[in-house]
């Protein structure tokens, strides 16, 4: 069995071998399901499929900012590698630009240091021999539902959705998704690039308390869809934005206008605190202490104080949270009598 790496990509032997000991068990959730499928399980062995405590095999149902971090970290890897071949092999995932010009562009590029904004990866490139210029284009990656990006510097076969190769002189980047949601389009120049990032908020790992709450408290909305949207913060998914508010002990259905300056700032500190423990495994982990560690298990617990989690859908979105440490808040204090 490979090593585990607790920085390195998800990649197939880390669920296959896991999966084939037997120590998972029963996931009916689609979209962690439609994620193994997109890392090579066997469809029938769904069933056996879920998040092991352990840790073992565990995949974030859709990417967040943490995922997409561990995606910056793969990008990294190939910086400097000069670009000799870009295989398209399902168009489905280009955004506004053709195979042939995205071959045309990339053809004898060398991929600069990449940098993530919100869900966002940029991969600049340039020139061999100089950095990047600001009139040079960059690759978009945004991984949707079941995006996923690899480096490969061995023979190891293409997988079936492994959409487009970058094939280098070092090895291949590939690009991975099931589903097609989202996916890789080219930005000319720098300016280009910024147009498409400004379509989101300020990404979550770096924006500042002040910008947080001048961000916030105007959307006078429930706090998990406020969080969730990524026009008002970049980065932040269903996993994280559970595992934040349990932290900050705050009902994912209290609205921004309940909250003074005491709970924005609190606010925003679980969130960097969550932000940075998560960064550097590349996912939401699932450790005992978290949210995420207990919110897939049948009759889970709070970490925290032992009660009973509560479930529902907020925002659209399957919600989790402690009914004990995150009260909801009375639904207009006006009407209290
Ligand atoms: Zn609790």
């Amino acid at each position: 069995m490979p090593k585990r790496d607790p920085t390195a990509q998800i990649a197939v032997h880390r669920l296959v071998a896991p999966l084939s000991r037997g120590t998972l068990k029963r996931s009916t959730n689609p979209a962690f399901q439609a994620r193994l499928l997109t890392f090579g399980v066997p469809r029938g062995h769904l069933h056996r499929a879920t998040h092991a405590s352990t840790g073992a095999g565990y995949v974030s149902p859709m990417p967040e900012l943490p995922d997409v971090e561990g995606f910056r970290r793969t990008l990294r890897r190939a910086a400097g590698r000069t670009l000799e071949r870009v295989d398209v092999l399902d168009g489905g995932v280009l955004r506004d630009v053709s195979a042939a010009e995205l071959r045309a562009r990339l053809d004898g590029a060398v991929l600069a240091t990449p940098r993530r904004h919100g869900k966002h990866l940029v991969a600049p490139l340039r020139a061999p021999g100089r950095r990047h210029r600001s009139t040079e284009p960059s690759i978009l990656f945004h991984f949707g539902m079941t995006g996923a990006l690899t480096w490969v510097t061995d023979d190891s076969a293409r997988h079936r959705h492994d959409r487009v190769v970058f094939v280098t002189d070092g090895g291949e980047l590939r690009y991975r998704d099931m589903r097609k949601l989202q996916g890789i389009r080219l930005a000319g120049d720098d300016s280009a690039v910024d147009r498409v990032l400004a379509r989101t908020g300020p990404d979550a790992a770096s924006v500042t308390v002040e910008e947080f709450t001048e961000r916030l408290a105007p959307t006078r909305r429930q706090l998990k869809a406020a969080l969730m949207d990524q026009a008002v913060l970049a980065g932040l998914g269903n996993l994280l934005v559970d595992e934040i508010l349990w932290r900050a002990r705050l009902h994912p259905r209290t609205t921004t206008a309940d909250l003074g300056d005491t709970d924005y700032r609190r606010l925003h500190a679980r969130m960097m605190t969550t932000l940075r423990q998560a960064s550097p495994t590349g996912r939401v982990p699932d450790h005992a202490g978290w949210l995420t560690g207990r919110r897939d298990q049948p009759g889970g617990s709070c970490p925290r104080c032992g009660a009973s989690l509560a479930r529902g859908r907020v925002a659209g979105r399957a919600t989790v949270w402690c009914p004990r440490c995150q009260p909801a808040q009375p639904t207009s204090r006006a009407c209290s009598v």
